[in-house]
């Protein structure tokens, strides 16, 4: 184990982030390091308790309690308390591909059920696990994998978000020939074009990506399957396809004057700034400006925050951000013991910048967008809405129910739908003929990834729905086991 008094002699130090009202005027990492010396302590506070929930990854109450990768965090928490980051990190790259995206953007249900978290500050898991996968790189223990011997079968991956990129490398290492085709102009998916690059910086993504190329992994970016390539064409060349498309169609608002100009979808308006921002450092204006707008917010979750924290830095005139679920509360609940994933209020790093620059909270909360108002131009003017209380139908499910008379009106130029979304691309699921779930996603089962159509596989949020980092890339590893036995008949992988 780490210390065996750790817990009790180091409290918890989260990596700092940089000052709110600095950070605002750049689009660099929010992130500061800190020494070894803290981070040493940190892991030593990993009690190594005799049942690790922290690694366990199961479901609880519909939300994931322990980390989805089953990261052998207290394994390597010791390794870096002695000092053996090399080591450490041999343990945690048998779990997680990508700890650099996870120990940057994890939710970290790992640490909502780390049992020093009962009594005591959790451990800060995610923080160590950045710092186990930065000094990899830094001291070049990181290398391309080229596989000492090819199998001579082909793969095409659809897509390179993160479900995507793990599934690609698990082939390739099993000696595969992968080939990732991507629509967008870089890989990543939601890596590159929605996290925002304060959160994420993109180098990281592309760092990962072109190490995957020396390996031996192709990429075809610009290339959209379904109309620049076939699915004919795919399944002559190719001995397995596997889906790993995302889940595209965002959630709308279909209200009145939706179509006004001025209303946007989060994700449109996330991808175009950060590609704007790559190409030309925003030089270009290819990008949705909040500059001196009033910018609202629909959608009270992590996607509208990074909203919030994109229009800060583009220079709004205010922002908001409408939830129409009540506020959590400040602590967990008895209805939310551990080791359940903690749901009560958190205040992200864009509604942090909000309150330190505008002096209040962006949030409000219980409130419903009944239509929008536009002006002679059809651009967006007004918010029209009305204040919502929750109550439980007669199958016990909650409903929003309007208070008379709450109606309100917000001003508003420019509006940002972040609702989540509803699933992937229909046209080509379509184009490959394949079933869906009740809620639209590709229909394949949980672990076995197959489709209902011979050697080809859906991992991701393509067919678990809308989801986290951390399962994509737990879905890509599945799939590329399910894949190897099936054109194997038989799998090493994990
Ligand atoms: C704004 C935003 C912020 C988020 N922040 C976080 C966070 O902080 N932490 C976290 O854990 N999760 C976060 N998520 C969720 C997370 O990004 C996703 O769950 C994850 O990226 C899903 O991975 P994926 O590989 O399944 O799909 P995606 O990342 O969506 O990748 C799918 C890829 O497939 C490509 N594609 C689709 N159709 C085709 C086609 N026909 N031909 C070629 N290519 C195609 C797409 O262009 C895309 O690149 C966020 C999501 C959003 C929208
Ligand atoms: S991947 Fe996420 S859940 Fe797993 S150890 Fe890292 S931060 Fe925790």
């Amino acid at each position: 184990m780490g210390k065996a008094t750790g817990f009790m002699e180091y409290d918890r130090q989260e990596s700092p982030y940089r000052d709110a009202l600095e950070r605002i005027k750049d689009w660099n990492e929010l992130y500061l390091p800190v020494s070894e010396t803290i981070r040493l302590e940190q892991a030593a506070r990993c009690m190594d308790c005799g049942t690790p929930f922290c690694h366990s990854g199961i479901i609880y109450n519909g939300l994931p309690s322990g980390c989805p990768l089953n990261n052998l965090i207290p394994e390597w928490n010791d390794l870096l308390y002695n000092g053996k980051w090399e080591d450490a990190l041999s343990r945690l790259l048998m779990t997680n591909n990508f700890p650099e995206f996870t120990g940057r953007v994890c939710p970290a249900p790992c640490e909502g059920a780390c049992t020093l978290g009962i009594t005591n500050p959790k451990v800060t898991i995610k923080n160590n696990e950045l710092a186990i996968i930065e000094m990899g790189f830094q001291e070049g223990w990181i290398h391309p994998f080229i596989p000492v011997k090819r199998t001579g079968k082909k793969i095409a991956v659809i897509g390179s978000g993160p479900s995507g990129l793990a599934c690609a490398e698990q082939l390739n290492k099993v000696g595969h020939l992968v080939t990732i085709y991507e629509r967008d102009d870089r890989p990543g998916g939601l890596l590159m074009y929605g996290i925002p690059n304060m959160k994420l910086d993109k180098k990281f993504v592309l760092r990962r990506t072109e190490l995957m190329e020396k390996s031996g992994i192709t990429f075809i970016l610009n290339t959209e399957v379904g109309k620049d390539i076939t699915k004919d064409e795919l399944q002559s060349n190719f001995d397995a396809i596997v889906f790993c498309t995302g889940s595209t169609t965002p959630r709308d608002l279909k209200v009145e004057n939706r179509n006004a100009n001025g209303i946007y979808f989060a994700v449109d308006y996330l991808s175009k700034n950060t590609k704007s921002l790559l190409d030309s450092t925003h030089k270009d204006n290819q990008y949705i400006s909040a500059k001196d707008k009033k910018v609202i917010v629909i959608g009270g979750g992590d996607t509208g925050n990074d909203c919030v924290a994109t229009a800060i830095r583009q220079g709004c005139k205010s922002v908001h951000q409408f939830e129409i679920m009540p506020e959590a509360s400040k602590e967990r609940t008895t209805e939310n013991p551990w080791p359940e994933f903690p749901r009560y209020k958190k205040t992200d790093y864009g509604q942090k910048e909000a309150i330190a620059l505008f002096k209040e909270d962006p949030r409000i909360y219980q409130i419903s967008t009944k239509g929008f108002e536009q002006d002679e131009n059809q651009q967006v003017i007004a918010l029209n809405t009305v204040k919502v209380e929750w109550s439980k139908d007669y199958d016990n499910n909650f409903f929003p129910r309007e208070i008379t008379g709450s109606n309100k009106k917000y001003q508003a130029d420019l509006v940002l739908l972040a609702m989540g979304f509803i699933g992937p691309d229909s046209e080509l699921v379509n184009h490959f003929a394949l079933e869906t779930d009740k809620r639209s996603n590709i229909k394949a089962e949980y672990k076995n990834h197959a489709t209902n159509i011979d050697k080809v596989f859906a991992a991701g949020d393509t067919r678990r729905g809308q989801s986290l980092i951390v399962w994509a890339i737990q879905e890509g590893r599945q799939a590329a086991r399910a894949v190897d036995l099936s054109l194997m008949g038989i799998t090493y992988l994990p």
